[in-house]
């Protein structure tokens, strides 16, 4: 299938893309590369009631800062003409059926039917209406809305994450297609936009599985080639619900400002919901290379803030200077490589540099912290301290400090990080006081906050 593959993500614009959203972003994007396909950015935009066009700028910044490119974009909003055209085809063909009922009149009809214990499904009163009776029903003012008329078979397919599924149409019920203004439903625009797009994989949240088998009746319709569909498990949150963009909840922005690299977000989604996990170096040719959908689980997955953040260290830990450098630079952290090296094992966001750098450069005092009982000790440290620090320098004074007390382990060491750092635990001592230097190390072993 090399070079034919053709992947989408159609997010509604009704609000921030959140952690869910974008693991189908990813999963389709990634999929794409792996097979050296294409991958489209669709906007499901005509809801008009639930979208503001303000949130397509935000997703696309959104994905890209997630590190996303697509091929090409289209708006719903401006294919009118394109659905309109198919809706002729579907009319023309005999698939489509008007109908006139009013919602009232078909929410009477289900709660009859299921107040009889059978399954609320459309009867197909429609179908039995003359000519005369829907010429007269529309002389009244009555616009009819459109049904799909489904065949008997079962409608199948093999799905790339849940295996085979089947539902019968009967169960169904015909489905409405085509609002009383003439305007295609989501299901059937969607449809549309997947054949003009010859889109061969549609990867999406199993929440549109129950839409799947309508929509193979639709490209039977259209006489197109179905595509593969592949569904996912949701994430949900700490309650078991799932995530909605209309409350923000989990949103890509929110972990953005929360400081997160893209990239531990990108490889946290990436295998989120296998047995896998993503290696820190492990870049997004590789992510994509080996992406194997057999391995996703059905069963939902919990936002996992602890797995993000432990993405995150190891992200930072292994990333290069080159890759940090502007943004060290950038917020006044000049130490330099050997700064970045000594600081990102210690880091959980990037920006927690700068708080070293503080430490180390003195703009920030450290926070007070020595006990009255460790004066004597540390003054006694103070006193061994050598005027440079560098080579085996640092070895050499805390074994003469360790000579002189007694201590070793934490007694020895922990009472020298805290007066030199204001704080418990850090980056290495020894490279800390490389950059702290001698004369400011002494003063804060004395404790002179200067
Ligand atoms: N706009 C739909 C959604 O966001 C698209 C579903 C699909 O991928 O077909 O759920």
């Amino acid at each position: 299938m090399t070079g034919s593959v053709r992947t989408r993500f159609a997010p509604a614009p009704s609000g921030l893309l959140h952690l869910g959203n974008a693991r189908t972003a990813v999963l389709n994007w990634l999929f794409s590369r792996r097979e050296d396909g294409e991958f489209l950015l669709r906007f499901d935009d005509t809801d008009t009631a639930r979208v503001d066009a303000a949130y397509i700028a935000k997703a696309e910044r959104d994905l890209s800062w997630l590190g996303l490119e697509w091929h090409t974009r289209h708006l719903q909003s401006e294919r009118s003409a394109i659905y309109a055209a198919a809706i002729e085809r579907l009319k023309a063909s005999g698939h489509l059926y008007p109908c006139y009922e009013t919602a009232d009149e078909l929410a009477a009809r289900r709660a009859s039917l299921v107040r009889s214990g059978q399954p609320p499904v459309y009867d197909r009163a429609a179908l039995r209406l003359t000519a005369d009776e829907r010429r007269s029903l529309e002389s009244h003012g009555r616009q009819p809305h459109w049904r799909l008329k489904l065949g008997d078979g079962a409608l199948a397919w093999d799905d790339l994450i849940r295996g085979p599924c089947s539902f019968e149409p009967a169960a169904i019920g015909d489905p409405v297609v085509v609002r009383e203004d003439g305007t295609p439903l989501y299901i059937l625009a969607s449809v549309v936009d997947d054949v003009d797009l010859a889109i061969t994989h549609v990867i999406r949240g199993e929440d549109h599985v129950a839409n799947t088998p309508v929509q193979i009746a639709l490209f039977g319709a259209l006489q197109a080639a179905v595509p593969l569909f592949g569904h996912h498990s949701l994430i949900v949150d700490d309650a078991g619900q799932r995530l909605s963009k209309r409350a923000g909840a989990q949103a890509l922005a929110g972990l953005r400002d929360d400081g997160l690299e893209p990239r531990a977000v990108l490889a946290w989604l990436a295998r989120v919901g296998t047995a896998d996990t993503v290696a820190a170096d492990m870049g997004p040719a590789e992510m994509a290379a080996t992406l194997d959908f057999a391995r996703f689980s059905r069963a939902p997955v919990h936002v996992d803030h602890a797995a993000l953040d432990h993405a995150n260290r190891q992200i930072l830990s292994a990333l290069p200077y080159a890759d940090a450098r502007p943004r060290l630079e950038s917020m006044g952290v000049s130490g330099g490589e050997a700064f970045w090296l000594a600081v990102r094992p210690n880091l959980s966001r990037l920006a927690d540099a700068r708080l070293w750098w503080r430490v180390v450069s003195d703009v920030m005092p450290p926070a007070p912290g020595v006990s009255p009982e460790d004066a004597d000790y540390l003054a006694m440290a103070a006193g061994l301290l050598p005027e440079t620090l560098d080579g085996g320098a640092f070895d050499a004074w805390t074994r003469a400090i360790g000579q002189q007390s007694g201590r070793k382990g934490r007694a020895l060491y922990g009472p020298l990080r805290l007066a030199l750092t204001g704080r418990k635990d850090g980056p290495e001592l020894r490279l800390l006081l490389s950059f702290l230097g001698s004369q400011r190390a002494r003063r804060r072993l004395l404790g002179e906050t200067a």
